[in-house]
């Protein structure tokens, strides 16, 4: 509807809009269960078709193979940075981490509390701009996993392929928080993926573990219980009650980027989205700039400044104007970022490049 506008926010985020008149239709009654999806028993029949159909939708998605499993759980990523250590190390094990930004760092810091954590490489010195070139790595031997963020949503560095343990032992454990679903991925490669919904697939209270079943079963003894893979696995994310609403609303993006020809169709339109904006900052003669190393852009989140930084508050004042919301940098930065996840149109973006155009044109 006209009444909406581009949302270009990092998370919680933009959301496609047939999923959400959809929901509308839905949100009183849904199909012939007299009530909302909200009001819904978590063990009723009707809740256990959608969460099973949004667990099949994202198999199919990204061909999760058999012997993994997939947990809805809640928490957020935040606490899979303590959940996956507990899971997967006992307190003195060793783990890897290669930090590109601040969402692996914090990753990092709170598997100290639970683990043995080295950071093999981080980009910090460069303010995280870059990805390091994976021969190089010295990684430790007898380590649990590697930890990666495969998509750092404040720095807009995104891994395009990924590194391989030296350790066959070692498994790759990836935050793909703000990358989800946005391109297909070979999950046989890791060991365990995780990510929050709030970015390209639901609102905020879902988060998604998918993990190789042979992982599951060896917490630590002071694991609680909400955070056991075990427990979860065993209940078919259903220990306790889960965000039943929020679960459905997951199944129905995925609904959508399958009916969208899936994650291969979904990866070009991004490649798309991406491409027009970062042809327009690097066109700009340095009005506006990336600092990210151009091989590991991010297609979802594009951290720009301006030359004359004493311009950003109109920018982004101006581009509200026009409907283009949530432009301002993370604090951490400054700048400006517009996240393009999968919902975003290329519409959206169009009307962004055009407008930084003009603004340009005025402020040059
Ligand atoms: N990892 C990444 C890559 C993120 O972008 C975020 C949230 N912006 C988080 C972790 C933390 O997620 P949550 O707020 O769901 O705990």
């Amino acid at each position: 509807s006209s009444d909406r506008v581009f949302n270009f926010a990092a998370g919680p985020a933009t959301l496609p809009e047939n999923v959400l008149l959809k929901a509308q239709s839905e949100l009183y009654i849904w199909r012939d269960s007299g009530m909302s999806v909200m009001e819904m028993s978590h063990r009723g029949k009707d809740f256990l078709s959608i969460i099973q159909k949004a667990e099949s939708d994202l198999r199919t998605l990204l061909n999760i193979p058999s012997d993994y499993a997939v947990l809805f759980l809640q928490g957020g990523a935040t606490t899979q940075f303590a959940a996956i250590p507990l899971n997967l190390c006992q307190p003195d094990d060793t783990v890897d981490f290669i930090v590109t930004g601040s969402w692996g760092d914090k990753a990092y810091k709170e598997a100290t509390k639970y683990s043995k954590p080295n950071v093999i490489w981080s980009g910090k010195s460069d303010k995280y701009t870059n990805i390091p070139s994976f021969d190089s790595l010295e990684q430790s031997p007898r380590a649990k996993y590697l930890h990666i963020c495969a998509n750092e949503t404040i720095h807009g560095v995104e891994f395009k392929d990924y590194p391989t343990p030296k350790d066959p032992n070692t498994i790759l454990v990836a935050d793909m928080s703000s990358n989800f679903c946005s391109k297909p991925v070979d999950v046989s490669k890791f060991g365990l993926i995780y990510a929050g919904a709030q970015k390209n697939v639901g609102p905020s209270g879902v988060t998604i573990v998918i993990i190789r079943k042979d992982l599951i079963g060896n917490a630590q003894p002071i694991t609680p219980v909400m955070l056991d893979y075990k427990i979860h696995a065993e209940n078919n994310s259903l220990y306790n009650t889960p965000p039943c609403y929020g679960i459905y609303m997951c199944g129905l993006v995925f609904e959508d980027l399958l009916a969208q020809g899936g994650l291969v169709e979904v990866e070009k339109k991004n490649k798309k989205k991406a491409q027009i904006l970062y042809d327009t900052i690097d066109a700009s003669n340095g009005f506006y700039r990336c600092p990210v190393e151009k091989s590991v852009r991010s297609l979802m989140n594009v951290p720009f400044t301006l030359v004359k930084p004493e311009l950003e508050a109109d920018f982004i004042k101006e581009a509200a104007k026009e409907k283009m919301l949530q432009l301002k940098g993370h604090r951490s930065v400054g700048g400006m970022r517009a996240s393009i996840y999968n919902a975003m149109p290329y519409a959206g973006v169009e009307k962004l490049v055009a407008f930084m155009k003009d603004f340009q044109a005025r402020h040059d």
